[in-house]
């Protein structure tokens, strides 16, 4: 039991990046009977759009994961005002008056000294008078929070003991000077007061963890036992380009555009960064089944998008047809079961399944005709073949036929016959489409 939480901010497109987050906790839910919140970090209003909250929605539901409770940060600002006065009653929580360009200043100083640029902490020493006067020249306060020093270690679910040593970190604004909390409070109060007990998220956050589990303490000194954390080593684009919320680049969007099929996706993303082969699984559940986050390797994985273009072309063989028949794009022509085998071996994506639809029953454009004798004698062997032209016997009987009367086999025959009937020089076995066209089909594209 317990919760897991997915927090992204709406501030633009869901990329892989995150639906990697939100997939890995949606697997640790399903694996040990946890429950999945969603949490939308939209306490920055200048950057967050509700537009954004529904496109995320849409697309977590798009990969078939679906929450338990929705949370919006911007309606628990009280909470964090709250917590904040909280840790301003026990001294945790100082105020501070340096402008952005005075800290800009203090840390190039630190740097050229070859020193860690770690915040000072001259605001600790100001008297109650010289606030009021920095308050009466109208310097809004902002709000640190003061670190111990004292090392702080975890129990990674992935990385193990974790330490990090005292000093390591500036003290923390937890409050802008505008009076908004920043995601370092806001969060941690979230994790704790709404009972989450496993946060799983990017290495990224590391040090972010060592100061939330400070903040933890300071608030209640029992609540960092309930939390268990996990952080996963991040990932490179094989490209080496950037992931971006603001440019929509690998968004799940643009894959969802390009014909990936979800599952393909999370297959993919769940094996990502895991000694685990690169293998479809045809439901969440089979992921979750073999989901560990003792699988996760610690070193950078490396995602390359044509091998989630691979593994979205071996997932349709495994695929149920009837969760395939409500996908395909909408068509006048059958979809069946016989269909579909045949030719979900040759599929890119789902749009690729409207060629072959036209393949079996419509009308192709005429293609080049580049050898008239041969297409001539394939219409004259198909007219004299019999109706089922597609049963083993009679194909075998046709193939034979169309060798004899045009001196050619193997390759030489098969495949300007292939370019004849479907306009392609590769594709599924042809007697299979051939048994799916018909003999009539067959006769109107050879006399084009
Ligand atoms: N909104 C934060 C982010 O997207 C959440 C990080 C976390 O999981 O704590 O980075």
């Amino acid at each position: 039991m317990g919760w897991v939480r997915f927090a992204p901010s709406p501030t633009g497109l869901l990329h892989v990046g995150n639906a990697r987050a939100a997939l890995l906790n949606a697997l640790y839910a399903r694996r040990y009977g946890a429950q999945f919140l969603l949490r939308i970090d939209d306490t920055d209003r200048a950057r967050s759009d509700a537009a954004f909250v529904e496109a995320l929605k849409a697309d977590l539901t798009w990969m078939g994961l679906s929450w338990e409770r929705l949370v919006f940060q911007s309606e628990r600002l009280e909470r964090y005002a709250q917590a904040a006065e909280c840790l301003r009653a026990t001294g945790r929580l100082y105020p501070c008056y340096e402008t952005p360009e005075e800290l800009a200043l203090q840390r190039k100083t630190l740097q050229t000294q070859g020193k860690p640029p770690i915040y000072n902490r001259r605001a600790l020493a100001l008297s109650e008078d010289e606030r009021r006067a920095l308050e009466s020249q109208g310097r809004p306060a902002h709000w640190r929070f003061r670190l111990h020093e004292n090392p702080v270690c975890w129990n990674d679910g992935i990385y193990g003991k974790k330490v990090f040593e005292g000093a390591y970190a500036s003290d923390p604004v937890l409050i802008r000077a505008d009076g908004v909390p920043v995601y370092t409070l806001a969060s941690v109060v979230d994790d704790w007061e709404l009972g989450i007990t496993q946060v799983i998220r990017g290495a990224d956050h590391l040090a972010n963890t060592a100061v939330q589990l400070q903040i933890l303490e300071a608030l209640d000194p029992k609540a960092p036992s309930a939390l268990s954390w996990a952080h996963y080593p991040l990932f490179r684009m094989r490209s080496g380009e950037e992931l971006s919320k603001r440019t929509g680049s690998m968004s799940l969007q643009s894959l969802r555009e390009e014909g990936i099929h979800p599952l393909a996706l999370c297959s993919f993303l769940a094996k990502l960064g895991t000694s685990e082969a690169l293998a479809p699984h045809a439901s969440l559940e089979d992921l979750a089944a073999g989901f560990a986050l003792s699988n996760m390797s610690l070193a950078e994985a490396q995602f390359d998008p044509d091998d989630l273009r691979r593994l979205n072309r071996h997932l349709w063989p495994i695929l149920p047809v009837a969760s395939v028949a409500s996908d395909i794009p909408p068509s006048d022509f059958p979809f069946s079961a016989d269909f579909w085998k045949a030719i979900r071996g040759n599929i890119e994506t789902l749009q690729d399944v409207g060629y072959w639809q036209r393949v079996c029953y419509g009308l192709l454009p005429p293609g080049a005709d580049e050898e008239p004798a041969f297409r001539e004698a394939c219409l004259l062997c198909t007219q004299r073949a019999p109706e089922a032209i597609g049963e083993v016997s009679a194909w075998q009987a046709f193939v034979q036929d169309l060798s004899q009367k045009t001196g050619r086999k193997g390759r030489a025959l098969f495949h300007p016959l292939r370019l004849l009937l479907t306009g392609r020089d590769t594709g599924p076995e042809l007697w299979v489409l051939v048994a799916l066209m018909g003999r009539e089909r067959m006769l109107q594209r050879l006399a084009r």
